[in-house]
């Protein structure tokens, strides 16, 4: 057998091999090949981290082996020496995950220095203060990142010696200065480690490569993945490669780019840039960075190949690029490029424009937009009326769009807490770092005080989709005594405060917000998208006001109308009160007789909103104790407003109570007790459908469902008092109408027993947050108490009320989609739980050949996108849910 390969130098890797290679490791293999000037070096395969983590955290001799050989590859590649002392190589060593996940693992630079090194450094490049410098971040980067050592407290003896000196910047500390912090720098990893800073160049390397294996599990990079839906069994990359120095004075810096503009699309390149600095001082916003165009000037010959790379790169990739680039004493590099995080708006504009630009097609042009970003362009705007009357209070840079309001949380942990106890709050930092991220995602929006549209801040709000205001220099923050202080004004943590993050305006006080517009760029893509898919999208509406939304975002109808929502109205609720406290089934009618002309009149709303689409409309499921109160004073209440007395009224609510009322006396239990709740509710429907195609001429097919059913007869009993009643009222009617009775199928028993309940149900409709619960065993509502334990553990690593679990809960559904179809081929199957606006889930549903998914009104066009993706990547006969014409239709094509 041939041995594993698990070291690839940059040259003999490519863009496709991103799997192994990790993207940053196969990007910079790929861009090798193209011949763009990347420093070289080689990557340690994501295998290898698996392998690491396989055998208990140790990195397997014959991978060490390797990792020798290919240094001494990169040594002969580069003319220099590791740890030589005539012309010591000095290495980066990058994280690079499948997936990008920007600042979410560790990076470290100038590996390869010590004592010996820094000064042949210095002698040799006649530039010890770069030497110094050079040496003194790496010392901070490999406590950091591989002996976990506080950054800030490095931070804290450089700020005291700039103070020291009455400097304030990083470069105002000249070469002496330096090597006096450096030596500081190595007491202080002396007296929190007790050992000495390794100075054998191959130790810092292996240790390194290990940190960086770590840092796959640290906690920012498991939230980061639950958010992002990325499987902790892929490992992370590591690349290991030449150093090159933007720090070695005034003709060298350091910058990122984007091939369009990241925030609005425009076809533009955007890029800043730092002279005399090093790795993430662009993006920490520790001096606020040059605009490219400043290059211009300062070197037109690199800025015009600076330009031309930049379109070479965005051409072969056929996207916009995010690259990162060094500039060493005129000398320019390239050291990343990926496909770039964009806000909603500017995916979108990208997408349409390469498609017009005719670089992709329109199944190509289908995945560059992230379905869950489409979600940010349907939420609220200021209202131009209210901002009018707003007084601006300072003005940042425009990072991330959208409109937010809420108090001001000082700290990450702050916000997360804050948010947690259900209040709304903007993150307000000075700039915000990895570690923040969690305060971040509970935030209404961000503002920093600090960093330019490139910063940490903007880069991860654009990719939540969070408004974000960034740079907003004006302000002054003190974190410790939470104020916040500009023009004057001192604001505190009760204080609400509006950002504006298309803008870059900061408002004091609250203001009102409007419903966004959705045209341009969206419909033509949204067109798109809907020509492509075959899955269809439908929505869980409950009222006519939901519907007409869910219908104005693109839904074909409606998969999941609960009707007792419409019962909790203040309105109905007294007549469904009447009818649970009713002794018998003559009092039980005529209450329900009081519910039925609102409930019909519902229908004819919801069925007028749809015009001919179809709606499936779910009967009673929750258990009745539900719509009564459980405290004795409104017992009292109640009892004297239904005219029964408070003991009558408590003995009700008592015989009501359930151990586990989500497993008790609810769904299609109610009906088989009460079978005059059916009755009425197929009247409503049935009339509601009538009056609206007898006036308005639309062809209703009613697709009555019923809830919670786990065994064949069950449903046939309820199914026959549903037929009985809509026989009769359509025969009176004189019209001809046909209606379809089917199920939920939520309970593991009717899966299981999928085929017997096809001979009665006409359609099955997954209802995936009862049927998750009763697979786990565990309940929605009380998962989040120990959740977070399972997370922590890598025991699950998303939630799977969120998003469906493929393994458990997906095996029954397949295997029930199968066996309905064995018993009725033409059986419709669609989803209705929260998992059908999940994009992840939504793929699921269209590989096991469901006809449509339905999901809450604002996620409709990101289960539309979905869907579309869905298809291209899986393409599949449209014949799930159309008729012959469209099957030969589709194929002709
Ligand atoms: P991240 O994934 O967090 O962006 P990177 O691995 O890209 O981390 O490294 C962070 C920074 O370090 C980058 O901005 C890059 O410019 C710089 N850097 C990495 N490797 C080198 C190198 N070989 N030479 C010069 N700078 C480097
Ligand atoms: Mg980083
Ligand atoms: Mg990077």
């Amino acid at each position: 057998m041939e041995k594993k390969k698990y070291v690839y130098l940059f040259s003999e890797g490519n863009g496709s091999m991103r799997n192994l290679l990790g993207g940053k490791g196969a990007n910079l293999a790929e861009m090798t090949n193209i011949g763009i000037p990347v420093p070289q070096g080689f990557t340690v395969t994501t295998e290898a981290c698996n392998k690491y983590y396989d055998d208990g955290k140790i990195i397997a001799e014959d991978i060490i082996n390797e990792i020798h050989e290919k240094m001494v590859e990169l040594e002969n590649i580069s003319g220099k020496k590791f740890g030589s002392l005539e012309n010591p190589l000095l290495v980066s060593v990058r994280s690079g995950a499948r997936a990008s996940m920007p600042g979410m693992m560790d990076t470290i630079l100038n590996l390869g220095l010590n004592d010996q090194t820094v000064e042949v450094m210095a002698n040799k490049t006649g530039n010890p203060r770069f030497a110094y410098d050079s040496y003194r971040r790496f010392i901070q980067m490999f406590a950091d990142v591989v002996m976990e050592i506080e950054k800030r407290s490095f931070e804290d003896i450089m700020d005291e010696m700039k103070a020291d000196r009455g400097v304030t910047l990083d470069t105002e500390l000249n070469a002496d200065d330096l090597k006096e912090l450096v030596i500081k720098f190595k007491a202080h990893y002396k007296a929190v480690k007790g050992d000495d800073f390794p100075s054998d160049p191959t130790v810092q390397l292996i240790e390194s490569i290990k940190a960086v294996f770590r840092s796959w599990n640290n906690p920012r990079a498991i939230v980061y993945r639950r958010m992002n839906d990325i499987p902790g069994s892929w490992g992370t990359a590591v690349n290991v490669q030449e150093m090159v120095f933007g720090n070695k004075g005034n003709t060298s810096g350091t910058g990122v780019a984007f091939s369009r503009n990241p925030s609005t699309g425009e076809k533009k390149i955007f890029a800043e840039y730092l002279m005399n600095a090093q790795g993430e001082d662009v993006v920490a916003g520790i001096r606020t960075p040059q605009n490219i165009e400043e290059l211009a000037k300062e070197n037109p010959a690199v800025y015009e190949q600076f330009m031309d790379i930049v379109a070479t790169l965005e051409d072969h990739y056929k996207d916009m690029q995010d690259m990162e680039f060094t500039i060493e004493e005129g000398k320019l590099y390239f050291l990343q490029t990926r496909n770039g995080k964009r806000t909603a708006q500017a995916a979108l504009k990208i997408a349409v424009d390469l498609v017009e630009e005719g670089k992709l097609t329109k199944e190509e042009a289908i995945l560059k937009v992230e379905p869950k970003q489409l979600d940010t362009l349907l939420h609220p705007a200021f209202d131009t009326e209210a901002l009018k009357a707003a007084a601006v209070m300072a003005k940042g840079l425009p990072a991330s769009p959208g409109a937010a309001c809420g108090k001001i949380a000082f700290t990450a942990e702050e916000a997360k807490e804050r948010h947690e106890n259900g209040e709304k709050v903007v993150l307000v930092r000075l700039e915000t770092s990895p570690e923040d991220i969690e305060g971040m995602i509970a935030a209404e929006g961000i503002l920093t005080v600090r960093g330019g549209m490139t910063s940490h801040a903007a880069v991860v709000a654009r990719g939540m989709g969070t408004c974000c205001v960034a740079g907003c220099g004006e302000l002054k923050v003190n974190e410790g005594a939470k104020t916040l202080e500009v023009g004057g004004v001192t604001y505190g943590v009760d204080d609400f405060i509006s950002i504006d993050g298309s803008t870059g305006n900061v408002y004091a006080g609250q203001i009102k917000t409007v419903d966004p517009e959705i045209s341009g760029y969206f419909g033509t893509f949204m067109a798109w998208a809907d020509d492509i898919r075959s899955l269809k999208v439908r929505t869980n509406a409950d009222n006519p006001r939901d519907t007409a939304q869910a219908v104005r975002f693109g839904a074909e109808g409606i998969g999941l109308c609960r009707t007792e929502h419409m019962f909790f109205e203040a309105d109905r609720i007294m007549a469904i009160r009447e009818m649970i406290v009713a002794k018998n089934e003559t009092d039980r009618r005529a209450a329900l007789e009081k519910l039925l002309p609102m409930q019909k009149g519902d229908f004819i709303g919801i069925y007028e909103e749809l015009q001919d689409k179809p709606a499936t409309i779910r009967f009673l499921d929750p258990p009745l104790h539900e719509f009564l109160p459980h405290e004795d004073d409104e017992i009292a209440e109640l009892s004297k407003e239904l005219g029964i007395t408070f003991e009558a009224l408590k003995n009700t609510v008592e015989s009501l109570h359930e151990f586990n009322p989500m497993m008790g006396h609810r769904g299609c239990r109610l009906a088989v007790s009460y079978p005059e709740i059916a009755e009425m509710q197929t009247r409503a429907v049935i009339e509601a459908a009538i009056d609206v195609k007898n006036r308005l001429g639309y062809d209703i097919v009613p697709e009555i469902m019923i809830p919670l059913v786990g065994e064949v007869k069950e449903l046939k009993y309820v199914k026959d008092v549903v037929t009985r009643t809509a026989d009769e009222i359509i025969k009176e009617a004189g019209i001809e109408m046909k209606y379809m009775v089917g199920t939920m199928i939520e309970i593991p028993r009717a899966a299981l027993t999928a085929d017997e309940i096809a001979n009665e149900a006409e359609f099955f409709s997954f209802g995936t947050n009862d049927l998750t619960q009763m697979t786990f065993g565990f309940s929605r509502d009380d998962a989040g108490n120990f959740l977070k334990y399972y997370y922590d553990n890598s025991i699950y690593e998303s939630d799977p009320f969120a998003r469906i679990d493929q393994v458990g809960v997906g095996k029954l559904i397949k295997m029930a989609a199968e066996l309905g179809k064995s018993t009725r081929p033409n059986i419709k199957l669609g989803i209705c739980g929260e998992h059908g606006g999940d994009p992840s889930s939504v793929e699921f549903c269209h590989n096991v050949g469901l006809n449509y998914v339905s999901c809450s009104p604002y996620r409709v066009p990101v289960a539309r996108l979905a869907a579309a993706q869905a298809e291209v990547k899986n393409p599949r006969s449209k014949s799930c849910d159309s008729s012959a014409e469209e099957v030969a239709a589709s194929t002709n094509n």
